[in-house]
């Protein structure tokens, strides 16, 4: 629930609506969830609270701290269900890394969250569950940080849930965050695009391209034979920009598949106009995915080839690969797919 939501169930009950703001308070900001300990409420409503209503917070099942910090979570939800969720530290920002779908629908062929499929899609309670988590874990209640929407799931399919966690993570009486600091990346559904071009909350965005030729990123990002580039670069350049600010566009390496010095100049031209960075993302390697990670000389190539277009790049380091929590390596086991090559890989290991 938002506050707004809240505020009508409370009235609803005869209780004062500022009962709510203290009640965001005691979930969001104190991570207490048991109306008992809600000590500025009057009893009446702390009694009907526990009675009545379900609180429920992600369960940690599992918590993994890599060697350089990365510390990743496995997530329980009230269904069973279960999430991954990432904290990085010090890029320099804290930023946490959060899920909005268990699995995913799009099926790219480099990640392994694409081959469980879609399972279902998170809760606005379960993506902003995450972060107080998260939070709470890492001593950052009171803290700023980052919050990047890149953990399992498609943002933009999940399009009403994730606009309303942002909602709620922004509400002044929870953990009022900026929509400044949280950055959605999304492969790109153009409807969608276009909804979020007029969201009051707008979080900063990162678009996953890929590849340069529809018909190379459709053999890769599957929705592209819906969303062709040509349409996505089209609802990018409407996108309404605040100053300063650009679009950053990812692009995961893949050797011999879309790292030549032709696909840098190509994804050069595409971009022409945009106000635009690349983050360049050499793929993460893992079993059942059947590409390769490309050398550092050839990255570094490809990035001068956009550098001297006049293009913003970086290059992302990944952080917490020993503990597969680096980008496309989230995945839970027991989803609905799975690939031969999987299930032959998880049999060897
Ligand atoms: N579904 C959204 C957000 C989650 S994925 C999207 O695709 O944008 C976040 C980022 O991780 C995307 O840019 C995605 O392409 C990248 N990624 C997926 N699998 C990867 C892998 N195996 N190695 C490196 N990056 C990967
Ligand atoms: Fe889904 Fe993003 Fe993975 Fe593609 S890269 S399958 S859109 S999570």
């Amino acid at each position: 629930m938002d506050v707004v939501e809240l505020e009508a169930l409370l009235v609803s009950q005869r209780f004062q609506p500022f009962h709510a703001r203290q009640t965001y308070r005691w979930i969001h900001r104190r991570g207490v969830t048991d109306p008992s300990e809600m000590t500025d409420l009057p009893l009446a409503l702390r009694t009907r609270l526990r009675a009545e209503v379900a609180i429920t917070t992600p369960d940690v099942i599992r918590d993994e701290t890599s060697v350089d910090g990365t510390r990743k979570l496995m997530l329980g939800l009230a269904d069973g269900r279960m999430i991954e969720s990432v904290f990085i530290p010090d890029t320099p920002a804290m930023t946490f890394c959060v899920s909005t779908q268990v699995g995913c629908a799009m099926g790219c062929g480099f990640c392994l969250t694409g081959q469980m499929g879609l399972v279902r899609h998170l809760t606005a309670g379960e993506i902003v569950g995450q972060v107080r988590v998260l939070a709470a874990l890492t001593g950052m209640l009171e803290r700023p940080f980052n919050i990047v929407l890149m953990g399992m799931g498609e943002p933009l399919h999940n399009y009403d849930n994730t606009m309303k966690a942002l909602r709620i993570l922004n509400s002044e009486h929870g953990l009022a965050v900026s929509p400044r600091r949280v950055t959605l990346s999304t492969v790109g559904i153009v409807p969608a695009l276009d909804r979020l071009a007029h969201e009051p909350l707008m979080p900063n965005l990162a678009v996953s391209l890929h590849a340069t030729t529809d018909e190379q990123r459709t053999a890769l990002v599957p929705p592209n034979r819906k969303y062709p580039l040509a349409d996505i670069l089209d609802a990018c350049r409407r996108f309404p920009l605040k100053k300063r600010s650009r679009i950053t566009f990812e692009y995961v390496m893949l050797a011999g598949v879309n790292d030549s010095a032709e696909d840098a100049r190509r994804l050069a031209r595409l971009l022409h106009g945009l106000k635009a960075k690349v983050n360049l993302i050499p793929l993460n390697p893992a079993p059942g995915i059947p590409f390769e990670r490309p050398s550092d000389v050839r990255v570094d190539r490809f990035a001068q080839i956009l550098a001297d277009r006049h293009l913003t790049v970086s290059v992302r380091k990944s952080r917490g690969r020993d503990i597969r929590a680096a980008c496309g390596q989230l995945i839970v086991e027991g989803g609905t797919r799975k690939t031969a090559a999987q299930q032959m890989a998880q049999l060897i290991r």
